[in-house]
Formats: C-alpha cells, sequence, structure tokens
C-alpha cells in the first residue's frame, strides 16, 4: 500500500463543497482518506486579482502507482469542470502530489516531491498540521523545519 499527500486548492464557488467533492470522488477510484488537514484561506498567488483560494492537505492510502496516482487526480480534476487555459486562471480544484512515500520522482509529467512544496506557506501550514516530522526526501528536513525555514510572507489563515 501506497501513502501519498495530496494539496487541495481551489478558489471558485462553494469551495468547501469543492473539497468535499473532491475527497469523495478519490474514495470512489480507491484513493482512501487516512488525516485531513483543516481548510486554510490564502489569498491567490501569482494573480493577486483572484478570490482567496482554501487549501488543505490530506493523507491518502491507494495502491494505484504514483503515475497512476497523478492521471486518476487530473480525470478528476477534469469531470469536476477544470479547464486549462491560462496558467494562474480562477480554478474549481487544484490536486498536486507533494509526497508519495518516500520517494525522488522527476519526469515531465510528475515530480515528486513536488517542486514547489518547500516555498509555500499555504502548501507548509497545512502539511505540517497533519505530518509534522515527515522527513523530506532531497532536503532532509522535517515539514515544521521547512515551514520554520521559509520565507513566504503570504497570510494563511484558518478557516
Ligand atoms: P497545475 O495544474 O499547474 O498544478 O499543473 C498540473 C500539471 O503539473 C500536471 O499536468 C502534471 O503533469 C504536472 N505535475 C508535475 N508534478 C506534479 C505533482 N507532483 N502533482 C501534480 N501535478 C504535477
Amino acid at each position: 500500500m501506497n501513502r501519498a499527500y495530496i494539496l487541495l486548492g481551489t478558489n471558485m464557488g462553494n469551495k468547501l463543497a469543492h473539497l468535499q467533492m473532491a475527497i469523495e470522488l478519490m474514495h470512489l477510484q480507491n484513493i482512501s482518506l487516512i488525516q485531513q488537514s483543516s481548510i486554510y484561506k490564502t489569498a491567490a498567488w501569482g494573480n493577486t486579482d483572484q478570490d482567496d483560494f482554501y487549501n488543505q492537505v490530506i493523507e491518502v492510502a491507494t495502491e494505484l502507482s504514483a503515475e497512476i496516482l497523478l492521471q486518476t487526480l487530473l480525470e478528476i480534476e477534469t469531470k469536476m469542470g477544470r479547464t486549462r487555459n491560462q496558467k494562474w486562471e480562477a480554478r474549481i480544484i487544484d490536486l498536486d502530489i507533494l509526497y508519495f512515500n518516500n520517494e525522488i520522482i522527476d519526469t515531465e509529467k510528475l515530480k515528486v516531491p513536488h517542486p514547489y512544496l518547500h516555498v509555500r506557506r499555504f502548501t507548509l501550514i497545512p502539511l505540517t498540521e497533519i505530518a509534522a516530522n515527515y522527513i523530506h526526501p532531497i532536503f532532509n528536513k522535517t515539514n515544521s523545519e521547512l515551514l520554520a525555514n521559509c520565507s513566504d510572507g503570504s497570510e494563511v489563515i484558518k478557516n
């Protein structure tokens, strides 16, 4: 059985419902919820002219490989109505794999640990809530240490 941490993000419509729906759709694809962080409110990155984001990190157990997990998450995004036009457009749901076991994966389609994990407070704060002592396999630092060293000044508020 594989363990993965997934970041969920949404900044459109009924955000709480979108987070819940994504977790339910994962469950239907044998991606089982083990733990979930609180939901955090974050100002939009990159394009600040957008609605705030709701972010949450979950830990899941799955028999799916990392590649199939990614494919399944992308299908869930599409099923929920996500379109990909501009890089920073408003989004119904965004699903990123943060960690997959303690593997390092670097292919064109999939990079794990997620390359921006350590530079974004909206990722590190919910991640640290549920996995403070989990060690990043490239930096050899815990999530708490990454958060303490993170220079991102953006506001992340527990909902
Ligand atoms: P975005 O919607 O901006 O998060 O980008 C999604 C794309 O990033 C997907 O099509 C993936 O192929 C690629 N990608 C690379 N690494 C990851 C990862 N760890 N989690 C999710 N998507 C990833």
